[in-house]
């Protein structure tokens, strides 16, 4: 906890794994603009990940006010302790609103110490649904949703479910996307910069991440994918740009996996270079949450390595394909693989869709919350 003496902030910002850091900066830039104050409260949720922190200088906003330290003993260790610590913040800052994002277990932590403090909650990202319950993010998402007070959605779908799901309609807020308002404005600032490592020449270059426990953690799976990566290289002769995340390097190292030589590795990437390398990709193979929404936006087709998604959207105008990564612990399965990598069509355009709103989700959010709190 910060020992720092906490002014009074209209609201309090729970966040703690990279996704979440892009999309509060998203909504922070604009803080200013409605006269609004936050107190950004990181939970540490990952022992040694501060890779988000990156992210906020990039995008232009200051670091976190409070950075909690909670067990890594076991997870519901670290839930007590994000709750209490959360809980700790609120306390201190009497905030007018908590807000939380996404689905993870700090956005479940965050809602339930506002939920114990009786204050308002905002839940950006509200109605969301894989209908996959073997994933921890499902139940966070759906338990969130139901403490919160104000339910921001993405599109009419998400909205759509939540009344299907008895939430009263004066609860939810139907906002747009925030990453979509930060893809748009990354569009004309990388046209010039390629990404850092990014390959030469003009062959068909596969973007690729991967980091899904069900995956990674599992050796025949990942052998699995980094076996059908290496056939789509030599098949088409192209290069494969994949900025591996700690956690896939790990097993990895354990499993005695290697990238294939046709693959690159710049490291984790800034969010511009993340965009763009998007953007010029030929496809994108990925089991990331954001990164399937993000190809589309910056134009790309991708290859979702899941069996489920919570951005349903993405497969119905045909975007985005699911391959379920289970399939790759049979040895003829990366050659499936490597044909839905390459018969990816052209997607269709982002910025008409309405599917996500219009790119101004993060001034549409404060504005509505100046109404709300
Ligand atoms: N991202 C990034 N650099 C990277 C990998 C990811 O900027 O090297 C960004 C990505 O563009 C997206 C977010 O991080 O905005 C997604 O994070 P991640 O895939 O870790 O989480 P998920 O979306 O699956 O929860």
């Amino acid at each position: 906890m910060s020992n720092t003496p906490s002014p009074n902030r209209d609201l309090l910002t729970v966040v703690g794994a990279r996704p979440q850091f892009i999309k509060s900066a998203a909504v922070t830039r604009g803080l200013g603009d409605v006269g609004l104050t936050q107190w950004l409260v990181h939970t540490g949720q990952h022992a040694d990940d501060d890779m988000g922190l990156d992210f906020l200088s990039e995008l232009g906003v200051p670091p976190p006010d409070a950075r909690l330290f909670p067990s890594h003993a076991g997870r519901s260790e670290r839930m007590a302790d994000m709750i209490a610590g959360v809980a700790e913040e609120i306390q201190r800052v009497k905030p007018r609103a908590v807000v939380v994002y996404g689905d993870t277990d700090s956005t479940l932590a965050g809602a339930l110490a506002a939920h114990h403090a009786g204050a308002l909650l905002v839940h950006v990202e509200a109605g969301l649904r894989s209908g996959d319950r073997r994933m921890p993010e499902e139940h966070n998402r759906i338990l969130t949703d139901q403490l919160a007070d104000v339910l921001c959605t993405t599109g009419p779908k998400a909205s759509a479910q939540l009344v299907k799901e008895g939430v009263e309609q004066h609860r939810i807020i139907e906002v747009g996307d925030v990453m979509l308002d930060l893809a748009l404005a990354a569009k004309s600032r990388m046209a010039q910069a390629f990404p850092v490592a990014w390959p030469e020449g003009d062959l068909p270059v596969m973007v690729v991440t991967l980091h899904r426990p069900g995956t990674v953690d599992d050796p025949v799976l990942l052998e699995g994918a980094l076996s059908a990566i290496e056939r789509w290289a030599q098949k088409t002769g192209g290069s494969v740009y994949f900025p591996v995340h700690p956690r896939t390097r790990k097993a990895m190292e354990a499993a005695g996996l290697k990238l294939p030589v046709q693959a690159i590795d710049p490291g984790p990437l800034g969010y511009l270079d993340m965009q763009s390398a998007l953007a010029r990709g030929t496809v994108v193979l990925t089991d990331s949450g954001g990164v399937q929404k993000e190809a589309w936006y910056q134009g790309t087709a991708a290859v979702i390595l899941r069996s489920t998604t919570e951005w349903r959207e993405l497969l119905e105008i045909k975007a985005s394909v699911l391959f379920d990564p289970a399939q790759l612990a049979v040895n003829s399965a990366a050659a499936d693989l490597v044909e839905a990598l390459i018969g990816r069509p052209a997607v269709p355009a982002v910025d008409t869709s309405g599917l996500f709103g219009e790119g101004r989700a993060a001034a549409t959010l404060l504005h509505a919350l100046v109404d709300r709190i």
